[in-house]
């Protein structure tokens, strides 16, 4: 029998795992791989000046968090004042200026934060903008990358697939992330985009009730926006029951980013928790499932505020799956995308999807190429329970739909150009993703610089995809 190994962290105040009562045990765990357990609690947001003075009782009040969400470009540098250089607040001014975004930051995003060093923030990067790590939009970019008013055939109804539809219900959210892939339509007009209006109306919404009527097909709608956390109780109500009531509808999610940057209401907002569990609960006595999905990107966005919310509808038998963004300097590590994972899997949030980031105007610098999305899911899959291992998806731009990364039918990691189809979507088509130029080998920067050299490359990929789609 060989000797147990024993590794260097078995020493002090470890249980003798290794040896003692299971001779044949694996080495002890890496205290490492626990780090997920460790919640940010306390009263954190006490570090920031504005909020020293925040009782507990105030800070998980979600009405005081929407009241001081910060709406205006001007209030959030004046919040700043103390606590970052003036040089920083310069370059997100800049930042704010070029962005297509509107600025909307909780109270508590700005307190997880960590102010000693912003710019490499990973929640800093999602929220704030700045001038100098701006890079150009990928010549292939377009507003609607996804071509989701394209394939709309009510305004707000997005119906793609055979059997699921995408209803914007509204164009507001609690936050504004810059990230948007709807910035074509979420947040109000800004000075460099005018957008496509989705409010919240009665009317619109008849119009989108009576077409998923009509079409038998339709058995799943997610119901985003914007998003559900600005919907009102008795409109969550009022969408809930009446796609319950279509006896072809027979799953519903509602997609919020509210988890993630205002848990508060989840513990605070009685009537709107009181009106979505509601709706959950009629559903399962209607034998149809009704879930919430959720947005984490980044793991110190999960505290023990959002343990505790999530908790209340956990209780309550609510099944709710995450949905992350694959972001440069944000989660396109190993160690960072693992914490992600497991800690959500143990505030029981199921990681369903990794989006490789959209084509998006001004966020560039948040892309990263599909390779990091391949490497990054060898080391996610084996780490958890298959249910707790989210699948890494290309958006096709375009309309393809949600792709399996690997799935491309080529790549060609010097142009970073992938060509991906999608049968059950659109037959006989193919669709295009495009890694960020700055993160290509030299000569595909080259070749992305010469105007004349673009379309040359995607015929030729797409020339390369046929043959590799037709060899099968
Ligand atoms: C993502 C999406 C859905 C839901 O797709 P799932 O793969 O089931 O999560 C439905 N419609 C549209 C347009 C979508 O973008
Ligand atoms: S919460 Fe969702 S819909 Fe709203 S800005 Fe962020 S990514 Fe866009």
């Amino acid at each position: 029998m060989p000797l147990p190994v024993v590794s260097p962290t078995a020493t002090a105040g470890q249980p003798a795992a290794a040896g003692g009562e299971f001779p044949d045990a694996r080495a002890p765990v890496d205290p490492a791989t626990l780090r997920h357990r460790e919640l940010l609690g306390g009263e954190f947001w006490r570090r920031i000046p504005a909020f020293r003075d925040v009782s507990e009782e105030t800070f998980l009040d979600h009405k005081w968090q929407m009241k001081n969400t910060i709406t205006r470009v001007e209030r959030l540098l004046e919040a700043l004042h103390g606590l970052v250089s003036e040089a920083f607040i310069q370059d997100a001014a800049e930042g704010f200026r070029l962005a297509p975004m509107a600025v909307r930051v909780s109270p508590y995003l700005l307190s997880l934060i960590d102010w000693n060093d912003p710019v490499a923030d990973p929640i800093r990067r999602q929220f704030l903008p700045l001038a100098s790590t701006r890079l150009p939009d990928h010549p292939e970019l377009t507003l609607d990358s996804l071509n989701e008013q394209g394939d709309a055939p009510v305004p707000g109804l997005t119906h793609r697939y055979p059997d699921k539809a995408l209803f914007l219900a509204l164009d507001t959210c609690p936050v504004y992330c810059r990230f948007c892939t709807r910035s074509y339509a979420v947040g109000p007009d800004q000075e460099t985009v005018e957008k496509v209006s989705l409010k919240a109306t009665v009317d619109r919404w008849q119009r989108v009730f009576a077409y998923v009527r009509s079409r038998p097909e339709l058995e799943d709608i997610v119901v985003s926006g914007g998003d559900a956390w600005n919907l009102r109780a008795d409109q969550i109500r009022l969408i809930g029951e009446t796609l319950l009531d279509i006896p072809h509808v027979r799953r519903m999610r509602f997609a919020t980013k509210g988890p993630a940057v205002m848990p508060q209401k989840l513990l605070t907002d009685y009537e709107w928790f009181d009106a979505f569990v509601g709706i959950v609960e009629r559903g399962r006595k209607l034998g149809k499932d009704v879930m919430l999905h959720t947005h984490f990107n980044h793991p110190r966005e999960i505290t023990e505020i959002t343990r505790a919310a999530l908790q209340r509808l956990h209780e309550r038998g609510v099944m709710i799956r995450n949905q992350s963004v694959l972001q440069r300097g944000v989660n396109d590590d190993v160690e960072t995308m693992l914490l992600l994972n497991r800690r959500l899997a143990w505030i029981n949030v199921h990681p369903y999807y990794v989006y490789v980031h959209d084509l998006v105007r001004g966020t560039e610098e948040l892309r990263t190429t599909l390779q990091t999305a391949l490497d990054l899911e060898k080391h996610v899959r084996g780490a958890q329970a298959g249910f707790n291992t989210p699948t890494f998806v290309v958006d096709a731009p375009g309309g393809g739909g949600k792709r399996d990364a690997h799935s491309y039918e080529y790549y060609d990691r010097t142009t970073g150009i992938s060509v991906f189809t999608a049968p059950s979507v659109k037959p006989g088509r193919f669709f295009f993703y495009f890694d960020p130029i700055d993160l290509l080998p030299p000569e595909g920067r080259a070749r992305w610089a010469d105007p004349a050299e673009r379309p040359r490359m995607i015929a030729e990929a797409e020339r390369a995809a046929r043959e590799s789609a037709g060899r099968r």
